[in-house]
């Protein structure tokens, strides 16, 4: 059954049917009035939505799109840059800086594990030359369900006074706050396919103003993810180049969702369908790979013992239409991850979890009770 199909992976997302309705419009021009006008609105959803007076600079890119732009804008050839590394998407920044000839050193956790913010602590103030950079690190690491202390490690950089903090907000943007202003965070990078509500293609940067002032002296080659051209172009609420018009139609309506939903009780049904998913794992037997106090709003990330992930994901794909997310690396194989982030509320979680206790008794795993994951996040829902 098709039209049953169930996203429950950290992204893309599921979509909205207004917002695919929306998407389904036809074009208008990209230097009408018409489309400004709707950039506009879009521009002042996505200040809101980040928590930010910067400029929101818009691409037609996937998130690692919106994170090469951040490195490439205020970096230059050469220079010494610190990168936290605790899972797929931390290595995505590592690889990201060597690509452009950076001094990458990293600073790693076990995946599973938080970053350590008193690693980034000591380098920082061990580096009285002020010779590093950037300070890079990913806020919600999706390939282990892992949240890192940001706020934490962005404080460290301020205290060290010359080094930028870029930041993957990815998965927590529009699941937890990340407000960008208060903690001072110079570039952060997301894109549209995972708490937005709205299908890929648009990739998201912030600049602050100490970003742009590093912009002046990076000497790194760009020319379609040179941001200077957005920001101008961006001010008169155009685009230097051609935008996804139809991805502008479905933000515009997915923002407007959110707005009238409001920023706090977003955060609070990430909050209460994750800590909901947790329950039921816990009462399911069934461990979790990242600690309760480092978990993300966005992702779960389950290491099942007695029957195997991929059996667990075939036989939900195939009887019950939900797609849950594999492990990636050498996690492939070893846990698989259920997303709740974005578009999910309580009957999607109550769903999956009874879809997993039968894909649980039908693989003849041991050591849990039919109900109990139910029960457990239930509980959790209706407090
Ligand atoms: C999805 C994701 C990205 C971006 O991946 P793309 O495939 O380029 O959109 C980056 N970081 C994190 C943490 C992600 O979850």
């Amino acid at each position: 059954m098709d039209d049953k199909f169930m996203l429950m992976i950290p992204g893309p997302t599921p979509v909205p049917e207004s917002v695919l309705l929306a998407q389904a419009q036809h074009l208008i021009g990209h230097r009408s009035g018409e489309f400004s006008q709707i950039m506009a609105e879009v521009s002042d959803g996505l200040k809101w939505l980040h928590q930010t007076k910067n400029d929101v600079l818009m691409l037609t890119a996937s998130g690692t799109g919106a994170m090469e732009a951040g490195i490439i804008n205020v970096l230059s050839v050469g220079d010494r840059v610190l990168v936290g590394s605790n899972g797929k998407f931390g290595q995505r920044w590592v690889d990201v800086c060597e690509a452009f000839g950076l001094k990458t050193e990293v600073i790693s956790s076990e995946w599973g594990k938080a970053l350590n913010p008193d690693d980034f602590k000591v380098a920082l103030e061990a580096d009285t030359e002020k010779s590093i950079k950037a300070v890079i690190i990913t806020h919600s690491e999706t390939s282990t369900g892992v949240l890192n202390d940001l706020q934490t490690i962005a404080g460290y950089v301020h205290a060290h006074g010359e080094a930028l903090i870029l930041v993957d907000a990815v998965t927590s943007l529009g699941a937890c706050s990340v407000p960008i202003d208060e903690w001072g965070l110079d570039v952060v990078a997301s894109g549209s396919q995972k708490g937005y509500m709205v299908p890929p293609g648009l990739g998201f940067v912030t600049m602050g103003d100490r970003a742009w002032q590093a912009y002046e002296t990076s000497n790194i080659p760009k020319f379609y993810l040179d941001l200077g051209p957005y920001r101008k172009s961006g001010a008169k609420n155009t685009t230097p180049f051609t935008p996804p018009v139809s991805l502008f139609f479905a933000i515009q309506v997915a923002l407007k969702m959110m707005q009238e939903e409001g920023l706090d009780n977003i955060f609070a049904r990430h909050a209460r369908l994750q800590q909901a998913t947790r329950a039921a794992m816990k009462a399911l037997n069934l461990p979790l790979f990242a600690a309760d106090e480092v978990a993300s709003p966005a992702v779960t990330a389950v290491m099942p013992q007695t029957v195997e992930a991929e059996k667990i994901r075939s036989t939900m794909r195939k009887d019950f239409d939900i797609a849950l997310a594999g492990g990636q690396d050498h996690l492939k194989g070893q846990i698989f991850r259920m997303g709740h982030l974005g578009f999910v509320g309580d009957r999607d979680i109550l769903t999956a979890i009874a879809s997993l206790e039968a894909t649980l008794a039908k693989l003849g795993a041991n050591g849990f009770s039919p109900g109990a994951g139910l029960a457990a996040a239930q509980q959790v829902l209706s407090a």
